[in-house]
């Protein structure tokens, strides 16, 4: 940082919770720092310039202005890693199942994306509720047209924000609305990503919708541009529901599997995300493993479509782990918070017969997605150095929550708590690069 960088603006007092390492792997002790009377200290070019205890705070800090949060905890800002833009109003939609649910709601709504205007005014909107959620990172699908990412990329510029995401590309089976070529798709994003790549903190993110509605012309093109532009992000979908997966193995009979036709077209590597990851095999684990790519759990999605219940001990397997994230894939997912998300990834868990602690849950929330998205130098902790993205919870948020606390005793209690009882409404507040933007009332 030069010596302008690190000009502070105010200090935030409150109880600090930083992640260090994955608590699976790690073991609670070792992995998070818990500070009860902690401070951090925000420079004026949004990053974090001090954090620790309020009584070690430097003599040359003492005199800034301080949000003073008193018990509640500040954490790193949460991380969406898969949602979709263009279905921002679109949850609750009840569909018979993925394909079903594709079709009645969802490429009509994303066709009103072609106007420059909607998409323009959608995109504040969608930027505010990740904000009032507590999320200030997001790996984000736009719509196929090109106006749709133009609409997002501009204002999460204009927020500041580390936002990844990229055009869907997609040339068979929906509607003409929704529909491109190869070719178009190809070079509008290549446009987008020769505009947009690592402008500020955005990132461009190379986005096939799935195998079901591309053709072997358009996965191919787009591992060419994934060849030609390795750090950019690559998203899709794999192994959400069996309808899709039994449409994927008619149309692409030559497969070993699924996962076996995004590694024919060169689309499995370190920056590959792919959400679902229910249905998947020993093999299909195997290679993704091997490939260094992250499979995303997004647990209100899965059960609300009815998909099935991801397994996180069998795609995690310790032998051949596979990075797993975590996302709420707004709006086949139910809810916009990471609270809910972790609540039912719990669950989800549960019914598999699989544990997973709070502490697991607001690692892979926050420095986990960080480290699969290969920002964790820049976001994802409270680190001194990194962007100063963050979210304070109130753990007594409501009556219920607040009855809670009584009988809380630990770290994992209070968050537990938090993400089987916290929504929106335990968001005390949200900063983004050391900007307040989102204050609750
Ligand atoms: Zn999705």
């Amino acid at each position: 940082m030069t010596i302008a960088d690190q000009q502070p603006s105010r200090v935030l007092r409150g109880s600090t919770v930083n992640f260090l390492a994955n608590p699976r792997t790690n073991g609670n002790e070792k992995s998070t720092v818990y500070i009860k009377q902690g401070a951090l200290v925000l420079g004026q070019a949004g990053r974090i310039l001090w954090q620790g205890a309020f009584s070690d705070l430097p003599t040359v800090y003492t005199g800034l202005p301080c949000d003073d949060f008193g018990e509640q905890l500040i954490l790193p800002g949460f991380i969406d890693a898969h949602i979709h833009f263009p279905q921002y109003r679109i949850l609750a939609a009840p569909g018979k199942d993925l394909l079903d649910w594709l079709n009645r709601f969802t490429f009509p709504e994303e066709s009103r994306y072609s106007s420059s205007e909607h998409a323009a005014t959608a995109a504040e909107v969608f930027l505010d509720r990740l904000f009032t959620n507590g999320t200030t990172s997001a790996l984000a699908f736009c719509s196929v047209h090109k106006a749709c990412a133009e609409a997002l990329f501009s204002a999460a510029e204009k927020r500041g924000m580390a936002l990844l995401t990229g055009k869907t590309m997609m040339d068979r089976l929906a509607p003409d609305a929704v529909l491109d070529d190869p070719e178009t798709g190809a070079r509008e994003s290549k446009e987008l990503l020769d505009s947009w790549h690592n402008k500020g903190r955005l990132k461009y993110a190379i986005t096939p919708r799935f195998a079901v509605t591309s053709t072997d012309a358009q996965l191919q093109l787009t591992g060419e541009l994934y060849r030609d532009h390795p750090d950019c992000i690559m998203q899709t979908h794999l192994s959400e529901s069996p309808g899709e997966i039994a449409t994927v193995q008619s149309q692409f009979p030559w497969s070993k599997d699924y996962t076996d036709i995004y590694d024919h077209f060169g689309l499995l590597g370190p920056n590959s995300f792919f959400a679902h990851g229910i249905h998947l095999s020993e093999r299909e684990c195997a290679r993704l493993a091997e490939a260094g790519s992250t499979v995303v759990h997004c647990p209100t999605s899965n059960n609300f479509l009815g998909s099935g219940l991801f397994d996180i001990d069998h795609v995690g397997n310790q032998a051949r782990p596979v990075g797993v994230g975590v996302a709420t894939d707004v709006g086949g997912g139910t809810s916009y918070s990471m609270l809910q998300t972790l609540g039912e990834a719990y669950k989800v868990a549960m019914l598999k017969g699989r544990k997973i602690t709070a502490h697991d849950a607001f690692y892979m929330a926050t420095l986990g997605n960080a480290e699969r998205l290969k920002m964790e130098s820049e976001i994802g902790s409270l680190d001194a150095g990194k962007w100063a993205d963050i979210v304070v919870l109130d753990p007594k948020a409501t009556p219920v929550l607040e009855s809670r606390q009584e009988v809380s005793e630990t770290l994992e209690d209070i968050l537990f708590s938090l993400m089987i009882l916290g929504d929106d409404r335990a968001i005390k507040a949200t900063y983004v690069a050391g900007k307040s933007v989102y204050k609750k009332q």
